[in-house]
């Protein structure tokens, strides 16, 4: 059975013309898809599903695996929300055919730690897989700090430069474009995040193309909500991670991370109230934050890419 996903190419252009954002929910095993979807679905939101190269060894899965349980949660949810299935941070090509090949309908290529070139270079060869498959790709350009290293290994923050960034764009040809200007992934447990607004507004002068935000958890929403409306268009995907997951946590006030065996061998009502508890942050997020509610219905019905994953 096939089902219809979208790419960032169908979901942010939308976006930034109707100042919105799309966020981009980090579901870091299985158990967390289901309560996104559906909170997507109550609010008439688009969605972004995703999944980082670090969190697959977080919680010992392989894309094949997460795609195959996507799959099957879509098809039990049936939402009548665009939805898209996204791979956040990556470092290697690999990974990114091996996502590619189990139906992930967008790729973000991380190579913001190498040099101006070398980033350009590798991220063009992403993007040229990519093309190939009618996916979407995003890239990084800057860096964004890590409070605790936990998605890229960033020790010092580069904000992004507005004119290498449409030199970048210009010769990758990337979709979206993740920017540093003042936020820093993970909770803020040692600085207040501070939105830098005129590079913003000078990277959105010299760059058409839609800009995402990373680092959303902790930003406070009226930050946030300027960063979004500004009036050439502003970011249009903002990834949610550290948040939702804490929330899963405290729902089950357990101290540490489990693996995702271990979280399907809880009782049937601690999943069900981990569950609930990611479902009402990430309808707070849609309704307060990213101003997405009800923006489903400026979508047409029909994404440009139909996934088909073997065995659904
Ligand atoms: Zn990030």
């Amino acid at each position: 059975m096939a089902h219809q996903i979208f790419t960032l190419k169908d979901l942010l252009p939308v976006a930034q013309r109707n100042h919105f954002a799309v966020g981009a929910f980090s579901a870091r095993f299985p158990g967390m898809i289901e309560p996104i979807l559906r909170a997507a679905v109550e609010t008439r939101s688009p969605v972004i599903v995703q999944i980082s190269q670090v969190e697959f060894s977080w919680y010992q899965i392989s894309p094949a695996y997460y795609a195959g349980k996507f799959y099957e949660i879509l098809a039990k949810v049936s939402p009548d929300v665009p939805v898209c299935l996204h791979l956040d941070h990556t470092t290697t090509l690999d990974l990114i055919q091996e996502a590619v090949a189990a139906g992930f309908s967008s790729v973000m290529i991380d190579a913001s730690a190498k040099p101006l070139e070398e980033n350009i270079a590798c991220t063009r060869q992403v993007v040229a897989l990519a093309k190939q498959h009618g996916i979407s790709v995003e890239a990084e350009l800057g860096k964004i700090l890590s409070s605790d290293k936990f998605e890229t290994t960033s020790e010092e923050e580069i904000y992004t430069d507005p004119v290498e960034a449409e030199r970048f764009v210009g010769e990758t040809g990337v979709d979206a474009l993740a920017i540093s200007i003042g936020t820093v992934h993970s909770i803020y447990y040692t600085r207040q995040p501070k939105i830098d607004f005129e590079r913003l507004a000078a990277i959105r002068e010299r760059v058409q193309i839609p800009l995402v935000l990373h680092g959303g958890s902790g930003v406070p929403s009226d930050q946030v909500k300027r960063a979004i409306q500004l009036r050439a268009g502003g970011v249009s995907k903002i990834n949610i991670a550290t948040e939702l997951e804490n929330a899963l946590y405290a729902s089950l006030e357990l101290p540490e991370r489990i693996t995702n065996a271990e979280f399907w061998q809880l009782s049937t009502a601690r999943i069900a109230r981990a569950q609930d508890a990611v479902k009402e942050l990430t309808k707070v997020k849609i309704n307060d934050y990213l101003l997405s509610a009800g923006a489903a219905d400026l979508y047409n019905a029909t994404p440009s890419r139909l996934a088909s994953t073997p065995g659904y």
